[in-house]
């Protein structure tokens, strides 16, 4: 799908094995319950496998999204019919080819290619799948929620859109490392990356000396051949999500903001769709590039006065994922952090995980967690299983 060689080898590769071996490993760790009723009765909570998971996915992080679903479904008991996106279908099937010679028994891993209103459809409105774990955007994301309601009403995880607002207070204590995270946060994967840092609220009296910082940083960012491994940003998907990138800087400059560094297609003779590192300054948070999950590198640099101005704007969006604040000052790190509506706030750093803390959404960023012992909860129901003794 266009990442580089280098971050498939360094990133998706080693985390979706470390997430299959955690959810194996994981599963003979949970308990049921007993509940606290009185001695004439034995009431166990036991939680049951679901059945069939439909999981579709997207193409950004084709193996790692897939491993998010397959790892903690099949480790709960359920068969899995798995839809890559209809650009990245190899992986999937690879995993599944792999999963065959590890012993997976036949039909509890399937792998169903095919377009999202064709295949995705079909599962989502399947009267015998229990549950669609899916990662995509939001407007497909409001789909699966039309189609289990018109079918089945089977139960939805939906990983959505994002449009994360990484802060940069006053107090700030190491501005070069904002300025690596803030450029590395919306650059990394070619932008294309769900919980991109792509509003930059940053505060006035440092707007300036930032942003020269990230620019320093972003020069480094070349886009080249994905697949040299020295390579650190890689080609758009394909035509189609090249055009709606550019859309949107056409769109930053038509409603005036001011075009600070990038904004083009470059390496055109490669045959490829190469989109330089893209920063705005002067965007304010009603402008379309503001409002609006562009999946590119694209980043939209907003100033703000004061603390409370800065979680107003944050918070004025439709999406929920993450969000980052950077400051010196621990009472305003928790207050800031409790103050953001996102499923993941960072505190001096960016995007940074394991397998172990859950990642999800507010709002229209959907819900349900994946990663984490958390993740089992959804791919499982609760059967009270109620014993009279006396
Ligand atoms: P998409 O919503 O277009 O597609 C996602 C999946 O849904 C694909 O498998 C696709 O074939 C399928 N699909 C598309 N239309 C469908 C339909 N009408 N019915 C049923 N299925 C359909 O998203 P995308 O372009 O592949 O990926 C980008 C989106 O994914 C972005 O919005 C991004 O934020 C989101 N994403 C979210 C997370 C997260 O964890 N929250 C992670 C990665 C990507």
């Amino acid at each position: 799908m266009g990442k580089p060689i280098r971050d498939s080898r360094a990133v998706d590769v080693p985390l979706a094995a470390e997430c299959i071996a955690y959810y194996g490993e994981a599963i003979d760790k949970v308990y049921d319950e007993v509940a606290p009723t009185g001695p004439s009765d034995v009431v166990t909570l036991v939680r049951e496998p679901l059945g069939v998971v439909g999981a579709v996915v997207p193409w950004n992080f084709p193996l790692l999204m897939a491993s998010w679903k397959v790892g903690p479904a099949l480790a709960t008991g359920n068969s899995v019919v798995l839809k890559p996106a209809e650009q990245s279908p190899l992986t999937a099937l690879r995993l599944a080819e792999l999963a065959a010679e590890a012993g997976v028994p036949d039909g509890v891993l399937q792998v169903v290619p095919g377009f999202g209103e064709t295949a995705g459809q079909a599962l989502g409105r399947h009267m015998d799948v229990d549950l669609v774990a899916f990662t995509g955007s939001t407007e497909v994301g409001k789909l699966f929620l039309r189609y289990s309601g018109e079918s089945n009403m089977k139960r939805l995880a939906l990983e959505c859109g994002g449009k994360s607002p990484h802060i940069v207070m006053q107090d700030c204590g190491d501005l070069d490392a904002a300025a690596e995270a803030a450029a590395w946060g919306v650059f990394y994967n070619q932008g294309e990356v769900c919980n991109a840092g792509s509003r930059l609220l940053v505060h006035e009296s440092l707007k300036d000396e930032l942003l020269e910082r990230i620019v320093r940083v972003a020069e480094t960012i070349r886009p080249g051949d994905p697949l040299d491994p020295e390579t650190r940003m890689g080609a758009i998907v394909d035509r189609t999500q090249l055009e709606r990138v550019l859309g949107y800087i056409d769109a930053g400059r038509d409603q005036g903001a001011d075009l600070h560094l990038g904004g083009g297609q470059v390496l055109e003779e490669s045959g490829g769709y190469f989109v330089e590192p893209t920063i705005f300054d002067a965007v304010s948070n009603e402008m379309r590039i503001a409002r609006e999950e562009i999946f590119g590198p694209v980043l939209a640099t907003i100033p703000f006065g004061d603390e409370e101005e800065a979680i107003e704007i944050a918070n004025d969006t439709v999406y929920g994922l993450a969000a980052a604040v950077w400051t010196n000052d621990l009472s305003r790190a928790h207050r800031v952090s409790r103050a953001l509506r996102a499923g993941v706030v960072w505190v001096n750093c960016f995007d940074r995980g394991d397998i172990t803390a859950p990642f999800g959404g507010f709002k229209q960023s959907g819900f349900g967690r994946d990663k984490s012992i958390h993740a089992l909860e959804k791919y499982t129901d609760l059967k009270t299983i109620w014993i009279a003794i006396d």
